[in-house]
């Protein structure tokens, strides 16, 4: 029977933020595990392991390692990972094929293209004739050097992501294809000179809609392997930032170069309507206390979670509580309060500098005086297909605090938990108590991938410029590794 090995390195790196990742920082699996982690997710890696059933091959895990997205990732760490992974691949045995999943964003202090870099080793510890396909998130530097070194990427075409599971089980099609003898990639790769901002990143509305609906319908056409394009990961101070299109089909270099031309064209004749215009902490706060019926949604945009930010971010915080906004929730990461909030109990009334303690660019603690109304372990189930593709969430030991509010004014609430979560999921709120329907502003700390989970109740939603590791005005930024040029990099 066929045998494909599976791996996964995931990190998406923030050159912006202050402080480094250490191995420490990443969650190691193995084997077995790895089965029992993604089975009933919605994960490329749950693709991969489905497609042993549809495409009869025999699977065999190796090793995942991941980390939430954070600063560059150390040097000593990355060679360890890259050591790992190969060590880990060859443990398997002899195999047909590899299936790999690497976020495409992976920056290390020695490496700038550190997923270019564990490609390069797969392949040369495996040779040249060893079938590879290789899985990136659309958040991705993609340079050149990465679609040499495997004979097919797929890149996710959904923001929030939800089409991970489809992407592996693709990546799992194209493999099998190739190990038959029915397939020979052929690769089209177009990297183009601009930055889609992450706030125009939602691929199921305007202006990104309908060019991404495309890449599902060339796949229908005869000879089209996959058709990707990546939407680009602006806080990342490298040379291969920017949008690129990467188009495989069966043998037919002529085909992947015509489509992969049309689709570079049409991208970037998108320019003019990808300008921005975002209303300040302030401004957003107020379009959220004017908004008839709630739940209406605040994004945090300047402390996205997914995207490296510290999720301790205070300013929006403090201008709900300046502005005398009630019924809302905002969610910081703090395990020395949840500490507190545990010693005082449920019940107990406690005063408490919350938020802004890991680093200077997310605001300043702040003193809030509230009622431990739960403690929960964090943990939550997830079973509907949601950014990041994860059925297992865990937030870390985690408390609710109600915060004093006047008389007919809706309660408000901090959600604190011990580690820094994305909010992926409603679980992550409901799992303390909170229905997220009946409260009037619900706070975000993310950029794009929360709508997964908030549009089907909420009644809409605000971006603020916040501040912070995220803020998304490239001008606020002084980028020394991206190509001259850049459009899009310019800022407002
Ligand atoms: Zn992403």
């Amino acid at each position: 029977m066929t045998k494909i090995a599976i791996a996964q390195i995931i990190h998406e790196s923030n050159t912006f933020a202050p402080h480094t990742t250490p191995l420490s920082d990443f969650r190691l699996r193995y084997g077995d595990e790895i089965v029992r982690f993604y089975t009933g997710a919605h994960n490329e890696v749950t693709g991969f392991l489905e497609g042993a059933a549809l495409y009869g091959y025999e699977v065999v895990p190796t090793f995942c390692a991941t980390a939430t997205p954070s600063g560059t990732v150390q040097a000593a760490a990355f060679d360890w990972l890259a050591a790992e992974l190969v060590r880990q691949l060859k443990a398997a045995g002899p195999v047909d094929g590899i299936l790999l999943s690497l976020h495409g964003a992976f920056v290390a202090e020695n490496v700038a293209n550190a997923d270019a870099e564990f490609a390069r080793r797969v392949r040369e510890a495996f040779g040249p004739t060893m079938p590879i396909v290789l899985t990136h998130d659309p958040h991705s530097s993609v340079g050149e050097d990465v679609v040499k070194n495997v004979d097919a990427l797929v890149i996710y075409k959904t923001n929030p992501h939800i089409d991970m599971r489809e992407r592996g089980l693709q990546a799992a099609r194209i493999l099998c294809g190739i190990i038959r003898g029915e397939a020979k990639p052929t690769t089209a790769y177009r990297s183009l000179p601009m930055m889609i901002n992450i706030v125009h990143q939602h691929t199921s509305s305007p202006p990104l809609r309908d060019l991404w609906r495309e890449l599902t319908t060339l796949e229908q056409q005869p000879g089209v392997l996959a058709a990707s394009m990546s939407l680009c990961y602006q806080y990342s101070d490298v040379p291969a930032m920017g949008n690129v299109v990467v188009v495989v089909t069966n043998n037919d270099q002529a085909q992947a170069d015509a489509i992969a031309d049309d689709l570079a064209a049409k991208l970037w004749g998108l320019r003019e309507a990808l300008a921005v215009a975002i209303p300040d902490v302030a401004g957003a706060v107020k379009v959220a206390m004017q908004a008839k019926r709630g739940p209406f949604v605040i994004v945090d945009i300047g402390d996205n979670v997914g995207g490296g930010s510290a999720a301790d971010s205070t300013f929006l915080l403090q201008e709900l509580l300046a502005q005398e906004a009630d019924g809302w929730v905002v969610t910081l990461a703090d395990p020395k309060s949840v500490q507190a909030c545990a010693n005082g109990g449920i019940g107990a009334t406690l005063s408490l500098t919350v938020g802004g303690k890991t680093d200077d660019m997310h605001g300043d603690p702040m003193l809030v005086t509230g009622r431990v109304k739960c403690l929960h372990d964090g943990k939550y189930e997830e079973r509907a297909a949601r950014h990041g593709g994860v059925r297992w969430g865990d937030q870390g030991l985690s408390a609710l605090l109600e915060v004093q509010a006047a008389p007919n004014k809706a309660a408000s609430y901090i959600l604190l938990t011990s580690h820094r979560a994305a909010p992926m999921s409603l679980h992550q709120l409901q799992s303390v108590g909170i229905e997220p329907s009946y409260m009037r502003i619900l706070t975000v700390k993310a950029a794009i991938a929360w709508k997964a989970a908030y549009e089907p109740v909420m009644t809409g939603f605000v971006i603020a410029d916040t501040p912070g590791a995220t803020q998304v005005n490239p001008r606020r930024w002084t980028y020394r590794h991206t190509r001259a040029g850049l459009w899009g990099l310019e800022g407002w």
